[in-house]
């Protein structure tokens, strides 16, 4: 949900002389899946899964009707759920499902580098797909990689701009953590620096280079070191030093 809203977000504000550089449609696929990414660490914040949560129960009368002598539950998410819910998040979200991605952006790009119909035809869909799901993801199949269809469950292979784009959502991500982790996550309801973010980031949409965008927010170019620090993270819990 969290994501979805980075785009209306980057919609709402984004002002442009001409319509076609404007919002997330604006700009070019691997800039765009950056807001949103961006805006899904807000909501594996503690505080903020915190405030975002509201137990139905708040319509009380109706809650009551409907569990007769149940206690009613606390409002808000308790801390021990919120703890719970980020532990998941580690393992649904960890390297593996990284290297899902990284396997999907380059079925993506295999499949739109065949020239000619001879070329196409000449490609086995199904060993593609499983054996790069093997040799990237990382997940075990059949031996023989013949079995299955899984590509076909992936729509974004022939949909808008992410045709050969798919590795738009793994590059974006590396942006949206060095922005989140230098520049949020210590600071995560300051108003001055979120609307900073807004003006040099997202208001332009395409009619500015993005790069040059995050370059004069940040003060320097955007590194990787945030994103791969967070996949330590992920892995081994907790914060990780330059030894460990
Ligand atoms: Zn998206």
């Amino acid at each position: 949900m969290l994501h979805e809203l980075g785009h209306g977000i980057h919609d709402l504000v984004s002002k442009t002389q001409y319509s076609l550089f404007h919002g997330p449609e604006g700009v070019p696929v691997d800039f765009g899946e950056m807001p949103s990414q961006m805006l899904e660490y807000w909501c594996w914040t503690p505080s903020q899964i915190k405030s975002l949560s509201f137990h139905y129960s708040y319509m009380l009368a109706l809650w009551k009707q409907q569990n007769e002598g149940k206690v009613q539950p606390e409002l808000q998410m308790p801390d021990e759920l919120i703890e719970a819910l980020i532990k998941a998040n580690r393992f649904i979200f960890g390297p593996l499902f990284q290297l899902d991605q990284l396997h999907r952006a380059y079925f993506d790009m295999a499949i739109h580098q065949l020239c000619s119909d001879d070329e196409a035809e000449s490609v086995d869909l199904t060993v593609l797909w499983n054996k790069s799901r093997k040799e990237i993801g990382l997940i075990d199949g059949q031996e023989d990689y013949t079995q299955g269809h899984g590509y076909t469950t992936f729509i974004r292979l022939m949909m808008n701009d992410y045709t050969a784009g798919y590795y738009a959502y793994l590059y974006s991500k590396v942006y949206a953590a060095d922005l989140f982790y230098s520049e949020f996550q210590n600071n995560i309801l300051d108003t001055e620096r979120v609307q900073r973010y807004r003006k040099c980031v997202l208001e332009s949409g395409g009619s500015r280079d993005g790069f040059q965008n995050l370059v004069d927010f940040l003060g320097r170019e955007p590194s990787v070191d945030a994103f791969y620090n967070s996949l330590l993270d992920l892995l081994f819990g907790g914060k990780v030093t330059p030894e460990s």
